[in-house]
């Protein structure tokens, strides 16, 4: 079945004035100025009301946070004091309520434009051992695409660690656990799915031996690595403690300071750090919203970007955001990026692109994040119907500007997962209420 997706409003890419051509899960043609489809159709979607984009990307979320948006707990708080009222919250959700978490963070996101997602899940209370399966299976019956990241935790409190002793695993478990989740999901085809990536949860969190262990699994079964650093400044201190050296340098030490790598947050390296990151390719997610609303700071996204390495956008976890909206991220790092940079050191463009192409890269994939033939037909279509755009000149840039905030149409793959603003197949009411309900458990 050959799709035209025709005449859009506007369109985040070059080459495509008249829409593009969508057959099976991959765009097949960019249909010019002036042109028509160079084969016959099957069907034909006026897109004259949307602005086009590349399915957006979210590199970063902890998606069982979404059942403590908002906590009273963690209201005033910057991240350890955060962490330390919260985990003992987040160690009691159980198989159940994970899924109903991860169930709503997908749609949310989904509404949102998005259609790649990556989820850094590492709690592991007993009862919750299969918590990537949970995550894959969710992902699959939305058909939305995943890369899953097997988070780990091996310090807790009576190790002088954050965490509650039981949500963190031995290093053994957690190496085992990895090779299953691996053996059993991972899909490194050009057009997946589901990808899966090991994530301890900081380097610090983890013993030294337990992050070797893993880069060299990733390497052997070529997939990525992912971990929070330096979102505070303590954190350095924090690794000096635990390891005896500075962040980057344990990078290096460890086997972590290569191109399979992204870090979430990023915010506090000094200009000889970003340099040795840049150099290495090391991946960057700017998750503009949490590091915001903990009084982190403020990502060097720019100088990330001029070092060479891959930028890209991340709600991060419910708790710290508390919104998993995509498109929102998108406004939040323009407008963080020119409180850093000045009003014209960041456009639209530019965020768009770190949502999208930057993200993908992150992510280690060159099949999705762009408009462009060959690649996945990932595609989310805004209107501006809403009050918020009357008036609007450049129908891309009030995309951002004026805050889109939900999508018309989303489609992964190929396929319509959103069609008039609405998840298809999900009934969203009953969500909710069952969402709501499960969210009750953690007040
Ligand atoms: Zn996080």
């Amino acid at each position: 079945m050959r799709l035209w997706i025709k005449d859009p409003l506007a369109l985040f890419g070059p080459g495509a004035e008249r829409g593009l051509v969508v057959e099976g899960t991959r765009i097949v043609e960019l249909v010019g100025r002036g042109r028509m489809p160079a084969l016959p159709v099957d069907e034909t979607f006026d897109a004259s009301r949307h602005v086009v984009l590349p399915g957006l990307v979210n590199t970063h979320h902890h998606f069982y946070q979404t059942l403590v948006r908002a906590h009273p707990a963690g209201l005033k708080a910057d991240l350890v004091p955060w962490l330390v009222a919260l985990y003992p919250i987040w160690a009691r959700i159980r198989p159940d309520q994970l899924r109903l978490a991860v169930r709503m963070a997908l749609v949310e996101l989904l509404l949102s434009g998005c259609t790649t997602a990556a989820d850094h899940h590492n709690l592991f209370p007993p009862g919750l051992e299969n918590a990537i399966d949970i995550e894959v299976e969710e992902a699959r019956a939305l058909r939305m695409r995943m890369t899953v990241t097997r988070g780990a935790m091996s310090f807790s409190v009576k190790d002088g660690g954050l965490p509650p002793d039981n949500v963190v695993q031995d290093d053994e478990t957690v190496l085992r656990d990895s090779e299953r989740v691996l053996k059993l999901f991972h899909d490194p085809q050009p057009g997946s799915l589901i990808r899966i990536a090991f994530a301890p949860c900081s380097p610090f969190a983890v013993s030294k031996s337990l992050m070797i262990d893993l880069a060299r699994l990733a390497q052997s079964c070529d997939c990525r690595l992912h971990t929070h650093l330096c979102q505070v400044e303590d954190e350095e201190r924090f690794c000096v403690e635990a390891h005896g050296m500075r962040p980057v340098d344990f990078l290096e030490e460890t086997g972590w300071l290569n191109k399979r790598v992204w870090l979430a947050h990023a915010v506090h390296f000094n200009s000889e750090d970003v340099a040795r990151l840049g150099r290495a390719g090391v991946g960057i997610c700017h998750c503009a919203a949490s590091d915001m609303v903990l009084a982190a700071g403020i990502c060097p996204t720019k100088e990330f970007e001029a070092a060479g390495a891959p930028v890209g956008l991340g709600v991060d976890g419910s708790s710290s955001n508390d919104s998993s909206n995509m498109m929102e991220a998108v406004r939040h790092s323009l407008m963080i990026g020119r409180l850093r940079y000045g009003a014209s050191g960041v456009t639209h463009r530019d965020v768009l692109r770190w949502a999208t192409e930057g993200s993908a890269r992150c992510l280690g994939r060159d099949d999705i994040g762009r408009i462009a033939v060959g690649l996945e037909a990932d595609l989310a279509l805004f209107t501006l119907d809403e009050p918020r755009f009357s008036g609007a000149q450049d129908p891309l840039a009030a995309l951002v500007l004026c805050g889109a905030h939900r999508a018309d149409r989303v489609m992964v793959a190929g396929e319509w997962r959103v069609i008039d603003g609405a998840p298809v197949d999900i009934d969203l009411e009953a969500l909710m209420a069952h969402h709501r309900e499960a969210a009750r458990a953690f007040a």
